[in-house]
């Protein structure tokens, strides 16, 4: 896991829209071969919409990965700023990725303070792992850690214990 502060948050509003239509394609021949497991994208008790598994995932197995824009940190900080809905996790003390124009389902990653699974920020890239066995039909979460919110979003991750704020 990266010491840099991350900005890990959610879609803009604007392509949360856009994924009224349905779910994204779950065929394993037309996903990204980095995309290890079949997950889809639905609303989400959480917040919004949400990445949940639609098919067995065992314990400490890589998921997925979020891929998109490569940019500064600067410019990171400038796109994220005032805004409540962004998708840009910073990888090293200088580069971070912006994945608003994303593909990948595990964008939709929502937040939970007793989570499933981790985000791991290793060689610029932007990991997901399996914390324990997730059964299909669940809603895979993660620790966001700090965010640009900075204690201020409402947490609604509904986890005995919650934190309450993002
Ligand atoms: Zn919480």
């Amino acid at each position: 896991m990266s010491h840099a502060r991350r900005h890990t948050t959610k879609a803009p509003a604007v392509d949360e829209a856009a994924a009224d239509e349905g779910p994204l394609p779950a065929d394993p021949a037309t996903r990204p071969a980095y995309q290890k497991y079949d997950v889809s994208v639905r609303k989400s008790r959480i917040d919004g919409f949400g990445a949940f598994a639609a098919e067995d995932i065992p314990p400490h197995r890589k998921i997925g990965e979020i891929r998109g824009e490569s940019i500064s940190v600067a410019e990171a900080r400038r796109r994220a700023a005032g805004r409540q809905r962004i998708m840009i996790v910073e990888v090293s003390t200088r580069k971070a990725i912006d994945a608003s124009q994303s593909q990948d389902p595990m964008r939709f990653t929502n937040h939970s303070c007793r989570p499933n699974a981790r985000l791991s920020i290793r060689d610029g890239r932007i990991e997901f792992y399996a914390l324990r066995a997730i059964a299909p039909g669940d809603e895979i979460t993660v620790n966001y850690g700090e965010t640009h919110h900075e204690g201020t979003l409402a947490c609604r991750c509904g986890a005995p214990g919650c934190a309450g704020w993002l």
